[in-house]
């Protein structure tokens, strides 16, 4: 596909839009990324939020989703990015699944050291479950990163990964008899923010369960910025251009160019678009639903997180949330607008991946501390109350935690939207991941990305494949634009 002669904008700097410039600019247009923030990256931003000299991620962390991309994978693409500085590292431990103070279930790369951990019967039906599809983790990705709707490439990979990411995930760990297993995978499947019970809420779990045991549980080294300054690299190799400092609120301000993707929440591409659309997509669009949110903490620790379990003080993410049980009935809440007492909470520690992630300041070891809890879309509650309700939850693994605190920043969901207004009300997810919007995200069809007005296009996570950093809602919708050119 070429677009030599042609020119783009691309509204907004994170993985989608970056990528989505990428994948342009390599086919020869001429592309201009306008980021509203004054600094890019969109939620592969990272800061010295402190000003302690550590770099804190300040929203994406932890990227399995990011090593089994095939943007990433593309030998044309990947080494190139490597060139530019970006590496992922893994810690000791990839996962740990806190149940109580002293019970714990860990997750490794490989299928069969997860396995060996669990208690009976269970490892074996683990390694039967994720074995053979995460050998085969690049064919699935290749699959799911993309329209639902479409003619597959691998269709019995495709097949094999659907009959169990169909399920509810409560229904997906009742094939393991142990707390612990069914804890390990109900606190993969809570990365989605969907109820439990819901259809289909097993397919985030499966999805990063497989990509997990292929690649690990890896984080940038250098920061998660180093995503975006490497695609930046890139783009202005290919000839392009970044911009920031400029909002977009209306289509006039763009629509000299031939191309324009919209790295966008829904709602704000519906707003730059104006009556300009055609009322069967703008009523579409207007049924999309946002999920629930996040509360996050910065935190700057003198030493390490006491936690009880050795596995734990070794892991990359932690996370806190008890059983299978408590974790639905927490994640059901959460949908439902109430504040669970004891919510879903995820812990990086990414300077056990990557040492250069500390500092050594009057003889104390300086380390970040990235952590986040589901709360109900738009949460009301301050910096401080954000503060104590994931302090507890790390307290209950980690009796002495709060001892270590040298420093701290939280961010309730109005401060997340405020940074970046993708994030509606605090969802990060750039819509729910319900059936309906994992079918047709933002709408139904082969090509979700249009936007019904000639040469505009949605390539944010609220189009398919939806959340997380794996750059394939960026690099499909620019695919479409150049069929379309
Ligand atoms: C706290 C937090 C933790 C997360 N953890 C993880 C994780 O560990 N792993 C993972 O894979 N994912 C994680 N995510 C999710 C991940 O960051 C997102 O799914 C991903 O960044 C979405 O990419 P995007 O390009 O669609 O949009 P974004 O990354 O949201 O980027 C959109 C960009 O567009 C800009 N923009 C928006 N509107 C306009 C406008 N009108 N004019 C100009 N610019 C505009 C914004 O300022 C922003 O820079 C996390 C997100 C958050 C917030």
């Amino acid at each position: 596909m070429s677009g030599s002669g042609s020119s783009a904008v691309v509204v907004g700097s994170g993985p989608n839009g970056l990528a989505a410039a990428l994948v342009l600019a390599r086919a020869g247009v001429s592309v201009t990324v306008v980021e509203a923030a004054d600094t890019v990256g969109g939620g592969v931003r990272s800061s010295d939020l402190l000003e302690t000299g550590l770099i804190h991620d300040l929203c994406s962390a932890v990227h399995p989703l990011a090593q089994v991309s095939p943007l990433l994978r593309d030998p044309s693409i990947g080494p190139e990015l490597e060139r530019s500085g970006l590496r992922f590292a893994t810690a000791p431990v990839d996962m740990v699944h806190v149940l109580s103070t002293n019970r714990v279930a860990t997750l490794h790369t490989s299928p069969s050291q997860t396995g060996a951990g669990l208690p009976g019967q269970d490892g074996p039906v683990w390694r039967a479950t994720f074995g053979p599809l995460s050998a085969r983790a690049d064919a699935v990705a290749d699959e799911i990163l993309g329209p639902l709707v479409h003619l597959p490439r691998h269709p019995m990979v495709l097949a094999g990964f659907g009959a169990g990411a169909a399920l509810p995930a409560s229904w997906s760990w009742r094939r393991w008899r142990s707390p612990d297993a069914r804890a390990l995978f109900a606190g993969v499947a809570a990365h989605a923010f969907t109820p439990l019970h819901h259809p289909a809420s097993s397919a985030a779990g499966t999805l990063l369960t497989v990509a997990g045991h292929r690649h690990g549980w890896p984080v940038a080294v250098g920061g998660s910025q180093r995503i975006a300054d490497a695609l930046i690299a890139e783009i202005v190799r290919c000839g392009g251009s970044v911009v920031t400092g400029t909002l977009i609120t209306d289509l006039s301000q763009v629509e000299d160019a031939d191309i324009v993707l919209l790295d966008t929440s829904v709602e704000v591409a519906a707003g730059i678009l104006g009556d300009r659309m055609p009322s069967r997509i703008a009523r579409a669009w207007s049924r999309f639903r946002r999920g629930p949110a996040v509360a996050k903490v910065d935190f700057v620790l003198d030493g390490d997180v006491p936690w009880s379990s050795g596995d734990a003080r070794r892991a990359g993410t932690v996370h806190l949330g008890g059983t299978a049980d408590d974790i639905a009935a927490a994640e059901r809440d959460c949908w439902g607008g109430r504040l669970p007492d004891r919510p879903f909470t995820l812990v990086a520690q990414q300077y056990l991946a990557d040492p250069s992630r500390s500092r050594t300041v009057n003889g104390r070891r300086l380390n970040p501390l990235w952590a986040y809890a589901h709360v109900p879309a738009g949460w009301d509650g301050s910096a401080r109350d954000t503060f104590e309700l994931v302090t507890a939850q790390i307290e209950r693994a980690a009796p002495g935690f709060r001892d270590t605190v040298v420093d701290w920043v939280a961010s309730p969901p109005s401060v997340i939207e405020e940074h970046n207004p993708n994030y509606t009300g605090g969802d990060i997810s750039g819509g729910a991941n319900d059936l309906r919007q994992l079918v047709a995200r933002p709408r139904l069809g082969p090509h979700p990305y249009d936007t019904g007005v000639p040469g505009v296009y949605l390539c944010s996570s609220s189009a398919a494949p939806g959340g997380g950093v794996h750059f394939m809602c960026g690099v499909q919708a620019a695919r479409r634009a150049l069929t379309v050119l």
